[in-house]
């Protein structure tokens, strides 16, 4: 796509065609500098990690450039869902790595989407196969409380150092995998 205009989408071709919205979609990368850690990466350019998120004995990877196991099939998705707890889970390890404590395992909660569709509310939906749990104003609303929610405090050391712990969203509608139907 080259152009959007109003009440229209060009492409590099040269064709034109009329839209009242355009969605773009161009899907994800991890860092080059993923090459740096590994020579085999996954078909998103990330490295593989194991649970513990290691990628190399001495290198940990968090977030969109780590290809780190979701469950026995699946590697997780490039999305804060994940990134934040991988994030969290991987500073801890390399932090207990070099003082020799015990490594703690990557365990992601249960996967979920949450999409803002503006003036029509949201869409909130539960597992790989996107059921969908709300929508509407109620979809909305969930997606509202999720980005209060997953903005860390900034400003309070106890709340940072409690927050940290925190690897799972501690919400009614995301529950624990023990919890999980
Ligand atoms: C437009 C857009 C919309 C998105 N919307 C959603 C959404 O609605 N929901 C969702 O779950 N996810 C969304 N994502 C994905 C989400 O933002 C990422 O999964 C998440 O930010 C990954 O976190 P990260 O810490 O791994 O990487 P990043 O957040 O990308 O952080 C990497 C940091 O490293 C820095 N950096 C890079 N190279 C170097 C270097 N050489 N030296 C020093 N620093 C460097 C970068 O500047 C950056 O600050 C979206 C992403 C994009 C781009």
């Amino acid at each position: 796509m080259t152009e959007v205009g109003d009440g229209y989408a060009a492409l590099s071709d040269g064709s034109k065609f009329e839209a009242d919205a355009v969605v773009w979609s161009v899907g994800l990368r991890a860092s080059e500098l993923t090459r740096q850690i590994s020579g085999e990466l996954d078909h998103l350019g990330r490295v593989p990690v194991d649970r513990r998120l290691r990628a190399l004995p001495e290198v940990f990877a968090a977030g969109d450039t780590a290809a780190a196991p979701y469950d026995e099939e699946r590697t997780v998705m490039q999305a804060c869902q994940h990134a934040t707890p991988l994030g969290k889970v991987a500073g801890y390890n390399a932090a207990a790595d070099l003082l020799g404590l015990p490594l703690r395992d990557f365990t992601p909660g249960p996967y979920v989407t949450c999409l803002d569709l503006g003036g029509a509310g949201g869409v909130f939906t539960r597992g790989w196969d996107r059921r969908v749990m709300a929508s509407g104003a109620e979809g909305g609303e969930i997606k509202r409380r999720i980005n209060e929610y997953i903005h860390p405090p900034v400003d309070d050391e106890a709340l940072i150092l409690t927050a940290a712990d925190q690897v799972y969203m501690d919400l009614p509608f995301f529950p624990r995998p023990e919890q999980a139907a």
